[in-house]
């Protein structure tokens, strides 16, 4: 029986309240329940389609302070996040990293400017610095970035950062929150909450595989759902329709080619007054991003026209050679839900995080980063234990080393294969590379394009809740971001092992196959 159906079978019975039961598997939602498990607390999280499905699989990749906040004077912000940030990388050295990012001068007035600030910003991170920033000449800045536009060029500013891999990540909060002892579901929705008396007790679930019905009582309940917070506050009976404002922002993929150094670029101006970066990642280079008001909150954002033409516009006026349409290995869009202020720009609206309680005890968060999901979850879980009245216990994650922690995975073939970081040498099994291996042809790449090997797909679904080829191909492995032409040849390979390995029958696969397809048209670039 998979992992997924014995806790559901283990749910069944009568067990007694959650202490904490939180709504929505993204960053947000899996620190939170990783902060209440870590505490002590009886938590469980129920997501209802796969863990960092929306947002928190589409983000730029960045583990950041935000220089953009720091010109936008928010120095509470950014200090906050740097802090977060040192954090992420001691408790998490397998999905995070330094980078070097340097700003291209094409004036001799940008390189004090930006160099001072930089500087600031090294100097907020205190102790928790990533490294030192630099000014460089324009041989050594043509040096980190070939690639770049060189005509005019004056020279460049270096500066650290962090770079992670925001599904990888989440995926390693799932596993911690088990190691803690939480549970955690995939594929089942919140659809309405229980009150009694006028508090909030519980909610109604459904399982979206087979379509049950299901009540979880809980002493605290967390709505932690993104864009779509705004709905579990109607279930509440109290309209918060004007809370949120959403934000689109899509990146595009490119073939490392088009900026082969280990550097990433940022371009802290455009010509329009926004940031946009070019970050090499898992062997491709990330393109983004924007920043777009929309009305609606959909599962799967496309990235609309304005965007495409922005990204397509930007990029080639700051790289010696514009990408063609067929050059673009793929395009993902993210929603940000940002908390409104009378009608600012989103690009201006803040990126803190807030929390609400309702009158009936709801305790919802949002708004906030990627980065700053570990204080986030801190601040959520004092208020829920307040709400609740649980036993007090101090907050643990600051120092608390996630699943897979490692100083240094010596196993790995490919740079790729340090986000299992300790599981490595498992996954490796799997494929008779180390002893106990149980079938050599699970060492095959599923596509010659991509680093991700057949092992990966059997050890997603043994260990890591994947149930469809999309969660395989989007968020165990990054296939689909990274090149959605080689996602889709690899689809029927992950369908076959996935199939196995979950005991479904062929016309499971065929449907699932047909709706990743679906899927993932959308991350194929067309103008
Ligand atoms: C384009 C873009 C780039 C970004 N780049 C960065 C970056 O580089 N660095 C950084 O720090 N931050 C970045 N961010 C911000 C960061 O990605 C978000 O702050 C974060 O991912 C939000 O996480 P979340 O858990 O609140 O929302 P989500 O990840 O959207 O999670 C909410 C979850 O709730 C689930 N849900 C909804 N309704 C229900 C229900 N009824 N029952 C059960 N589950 C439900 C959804 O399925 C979803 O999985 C970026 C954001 C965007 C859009």
């Amino acid at each position: 029986m998979s992992k997924r159906n014995q806790i559901l079978k283990e749910l069944g019975g009568n067990s007694p309240p959650w202490d904490v039961l939180v709504i929505g598997g993204g960053a947000t939602g899996l620190g939170a329940a990783v902060e209440a498990a870590s505490r002590g607390y009886r938590t469980l999280l129920v997501e209802r389609s796969d863990f960092a499905k929306e947002t928190s699989s589409r983000s730029t990749k960045l583990v950041h302070g935000g220089v953009r906040y720091l010109q936008q004077m928010n120095v509470t912000l950014v200090l906050d996040a740097l802090s977060e940030r040192g954090h992420m990388l001691r408790n998490a050295p397998h999905l995070v990293h330094d980078l070097n990012f340097v700003i291209p001068a094409y004036s001799y007035f940008s390189l004090p400017y930006y160099g001072v600030g930089l500087k600031v910003y090294e100097r907020l991170s205190g102790k928790l610095s990533f490294g030192h920033s630099q000014l460089l000449s324009r041989k050594t800045a043509l040096e980190k970035l070939p690639g770049v536009k060189s005509d005019g060029l004056r020279g460049g500013i270096l500066y650290h950062d962090g770079q992670f891999d925001d599904a990888r990540y989440a995926i390693a909060l799932l596993r911690t929150l088990e190691d803690l002892g939480g549970t955690a579901l995939n594929y089942v929705a919140a659809t309405d909450l229980i009150e009694r008396d006028g508090k909030v007790i519980g909610i109604r679930a459904r399982d979206k595989e087979d379509g049950v019905e299901f009540e979880l009582r809980a002493k605290a309940v967390v709505n932690a759902t993104g864009v779509h917070v705004e709905q579990i506050i109607d279930m509440d009976g109290q309209s918060h329709k004007s809370l949120l404002a959403i934000s689109q922002g899509s990146h595009f993929v490119l073939p490392r080619s088009f900026l082969p150094g280990d550097t990433a670029l940022m371009i802290p101006k455009t010509a329009d007054g926004r940031v946009l970066f070019a970050i090499p990642w898992h062997g491709a280079l990330i393109v983004g991003t924007t920043d777009v008001a929309v009305d609606s909150a959909s599962p799967e954002p496309r990235a609309l026209h304005e965007e495409k033409a922005f990204l397509c516009a930007h990029i080639g006026r700051h790289m010696d050679h514009a990408p063609q349409p067929e050059e673009i290995l793929s395009v993902f869009s993210g929603l940000r839900p940002l908390v409104r202020k009378g009608h600012a720009k989103t690009s201006k609206l803040s990126r803190d995080h807030t929390i609400l309680v309702s009158p009936a005890g709801l305790i919802t968060v949002t708004g906030g980063k990627w980065t700053t999901y570990r204080r986030m979850g801190q601040d959520t879980i004092d208020r829920a234990a307040q709400v609740a009245g649980l036993p007090k216990s101090p907050s643990r994650t600051l120092d608390l080393k996630l699943h897979g922690w490692t100083p240094e995975p010596t196993t790995a073939t490919s740079a790729w294969e340090c986000v299992y970081g300790s599981d490595l040498p498992a996954v490796q099994a799997l494929s008779g590379e180390a002893a106990g291996g149980e079938d050599a042809s699970l060492g095959a790449l599923l596509h010659p394009r991509l680093p991700f090997r057949r092992r990966e797909v059997v050890w997603a679904a043994r260990h890591e809740m994947a149930r469809t080829v999309e969660d395989v191909l989007a968020r165990r492995t990054r296939a689909l971001f990274l090149d959605a032409r080689a996602a889709i040849e690899s689809a029927p390979t992950v369908a076959n092992l996935l199939a196995r390995e979950l005991g479904r029958s062929d016309d499971w696969k065929l449907n699932d196959l047909a709706n990743f397809l679906k899927t993932a048209k959308g991350y194929l670039y067309t103008e």
